[in-house]
C-alpha cells in the first residue's frame, strides 16, 4: 500500500466506510480495514443526535438488532453507546407465566413468605409475585393480624402496644435512666445524631402489653436490635440493672409488685 493510500485512509477512515475508501483505492474492504487497525486507527462512530434521538424513542419497543440495523451499526456498538455514552439501561421484563402449582404455592405461602422469596422460587421476582397476588385476589395489605401476619411471631412481639405506652410514658422511661442507653450507656443526643432516632424504649420482658416501667427501659437502636436474640438472658440482664438502680423486685423473671408501696413499686 502506498504512502498517498495510506494517507487517504487516515485523512478519510472517519467519515466514510471501509468499503467506500475500498473503492476509492481500489482494494479490498477487508484489506483497507486491515490497515486502518495497523495503522491505529480506531474508526469510532459517532452517533448524531438524530440517532440518539432515534435510539431513546424506540429502545423500550425495539429489538437491539432491529436499531442497530436502522442505524448500520453492530448491536454491540449500539449497546455500548446506550450504557456509555447514553446512559440507556433496558429493563427486560419477561412475563412469567404462572402454573396452576405455582398459584397453588402461592395461595398457601404468601403469609409466611416475602414475595421476594417465592419469586427466587419461580426464577422472577417481587413485582412479578405481588402482581399475581392481586390477580389472585390475595394483596397483602394492612388488616393482616395475628396468626395471618407475615410478621408472627408466636403473639409476643407483634401484639399492639399497650395504649399507656405513648409518648409521655416513653419521656418519663428516658427520663428516670438519665437518656442513656441502659446498655451501652449511648445518649440520647449520639443515638439522634448516629441512627438519627432518639433512645427506643424496651419492654424487658418482651411483652408489649405489659407497659410498667418495672418493664421498660431505654436502649439506642443499636442495642435494641441486639436483644431481640438471647431473649431470656436480656430480660434478667436488665432486671438487674433496673433492680440495681431503682429498686424493682423481680424473681425468675417475675416483677414482683408491692401493693402496699402503690404504683411505685417502693415500700
Ligand atoms: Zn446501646
Amino acid at each position: 500500500m502506498s504512502e498517498s493510500d495510506i494517507k487517504f485512509i487516515r485523512n478519510n477512515y472517519k467519515t466514510m466506510t471501509y468499503s467506500e475508501i475500498a473503492k476509492v483505492l481500489g482494494r479490498s474492504a477487508g484489506s483497507i480495514k486491515d490497515k486502518a487497525r495497523k495503522l491505529g486507527l480506531n474508526k469510532v462512530r459517532v452517533l448524531t443526535d438524530n440517532e440518539k434521538e432515534f435510539i431513546k424513542e424506540n429502545y423500550k419497543t425495539m429489538k437491539y438488532k432491529e436499531i442497530a440495523e436502522k442505524l448500520n451499526i453492530s448491536t454491540d456498538l449500539l449497546k455500548s453507546k446506550m450504557q456509555k455514552e447514553m446512559k440507556l439501561k433496558r429493563r427486560i421484563t419477561i412475563p412469567h407465566h404462572y402454573t396452576d402449582e405455582e398459584n397453588e404455592f402461592i395461595k398457601n405461602n404468601y403469609l409466611n413468605m416475602k414475595s421476594k422469596d417465592i419469586g427466587k422460587k419461580f426464577n422472577t421476582d417481587a413485582n412479578s409475585i405481588h402482581n399475581q397476588l392481586k390477580k389472585l385476589g390475595l394483596a397483602r395489605d394492612s388488616t393482616w393480624s395475628g396468626e395471618k401476619h407475615p410478621n408472627y411471631q408466636g403473639g409476643i412481639a407483634f401484639e399492639p402496644y399497650d395504649s399507656n405506652f405513648h409518648y409521655k410514658f416513653k419521656t418519663l422511661i428516658k427520663q428516670r435512666d438519665g437518656f442513656l442507653c441502659q446498655k451501652c450507656g449511648m445518649r440520647e443526643e449520639d443515638s439522634k445524631t448516629l441512627f438519627t432516632k432518639g433512645l427506643a424504649v424496651h419492654h424487658i420482658d418482651y411483652n408489649k402489653k405489659l407497659t410498667i416501667k418495672e418493664n421498660c427501659c431505654s436502649l439506642c437502636l443499636r442495642c435494641n436490635s441486639e436483644v431481640n436474640s438471647n431473649r431470656k438472658s436480656w430480660t434478667l440482664f436488665f432486671q438487674s440493672i433496673l433492680s440495681e438502680k431503682y429498686g424493682y423486685k423481680y424473681e425468675e423473671g417475675k416483677i414482683i409488685l408491692n401493693i402496699d408501696g402503690g404504683q411505685d413499686g417502693k415500700s
